[in-house]
């Protein structure tokens, strides 16, 4: 069984993007700017852009953090998007979700432009992945391909098996996982009405857990020499740490692992390449080669 270490893949991932940038500064280019607006004080909202902003600075890139109060109106937002869309000096940007109930999340997503929409979260984004375009990818299944490319993980004619059909995790997964030019895999996908789920997950080369509910898969949904890449990320109580919390994946892992050609570990796998893919995200905006 190999371990994936998603955690010293996306050092390699950042320390690529900051050469890469040294290569432009040095042939006279402009440094990536990646702008970030943050509204209210969440906890978990605060760390994720928190740790963007860091790894702009590992990769060299210029950033801007846009913070709001929780009262900010959503015209104040859809102006500022706007701002943003049209600012020149701006590669790309995110507006860090979830947003206060009183604004509408989608009409601001809708407002971003597609080119500089570098979580890939844009309708634009979403039908270009759809129809093989050229688009920025939300970075999650992006990162998950990147694992199984620098992994070598056979994928082109494989059954891979997803569960959960989220729009920012398991739809874009299985349209990377289908279409040749990613994986050119076999794609199933499931969720919580799906019948026969443990012989479905049974049957995959390739098992993407993106569900939420810790060690939901168990080694007998499992074929002998699959790749499994856990997704999941629940935080469950635990008296013995510092925080009273750990993260637990979607995988029971100790039974799993043995049975694995690869898998991903929770913490330490899919979770930190999210971000690096967000770099390259910000990389390609810049390049602005649509
Ligand atoms: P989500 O929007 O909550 O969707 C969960 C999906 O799982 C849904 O499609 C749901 O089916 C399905 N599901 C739930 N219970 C199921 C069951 N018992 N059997 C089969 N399918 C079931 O989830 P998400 O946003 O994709 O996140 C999934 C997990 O990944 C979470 O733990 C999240 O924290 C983690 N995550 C991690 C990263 C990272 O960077 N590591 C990034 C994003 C998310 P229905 O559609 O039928 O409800």
């Amino acid at each position: 069984m190999i371990l994936i270490d998603g955690k010293a893949t996306a050092v390699a991932i950042k320390e690529e993007i900051a050469q890469e940038v040294r290569r432009i500064i040095a042939g006279g280019g402009k440094r990536p700017h990646l702008a970030a607006i943050l509204v209210g004080h969440d906890g978990g909202s605060e760390t994720y852009v928190a740790n963007k902003v860091k790894a702009c600075e590992e990769c060299g890139f210029e950033s801007t953090l846009i913070r709001y109060e929780d009262d900010v109106t959503e015209k104040e937002l859809l102006d500022k998007v706007q701002e943003l869309n049209e600012d020149d000096t701006v590669d790309g940007f995110i507006v860090q979700l979830p947003l206060p109930k009183h604004i509408n999340e989608q009409k601001i997503v809708e407002a971003i432009d597609y080119r500089k929409d570098v979580d890939g979260f844009t309708p634009i984004n979403v039908g270009r992945l759809a129809i093989g375009l050229p688009c920025f990818v939300s970075a999650t299944p992006k990162g998950i391909l990147e694992l199984l490319r620098r992994y070598n993980i056979p994928t082109s004619g494989k059954h891979c098996v997803i569960i959960g059909r989220s729009n920012i995790v398991g739809k874009p997964m299985a349209q990377l996982m289908l279409q040749k030019i990613y994986a050119d895999s076999t794609v199933t996908i499931c969720h919580s009405h799906t019948e026969n789920l443990k012989d479905i997950c049974h049957s995959a080369d390739i098992l993407i857990a993106a569900i939420g509910r810790p060690a939901f898969v168990t080694a007998d949904m499992v074929k002998p020499g699959a790749t499994v890449i856990d997704v999941g990320t629940t935080r469950v109580p635990d008296a013995s740490r510092k925080s009273g919390f750990r993260l637990q994946g979607d995988v029971d892992f100790d039974s799993v692992a043995p049975l694995c050609s690869h898998i991903t570990p929770v913490p330490g796998g899919v979770g930190p390449m999210t971000i690096s893919m967000l770099m390259q995200n910000t990389l390609l905006a810049a390049r602005k080669n649509w």
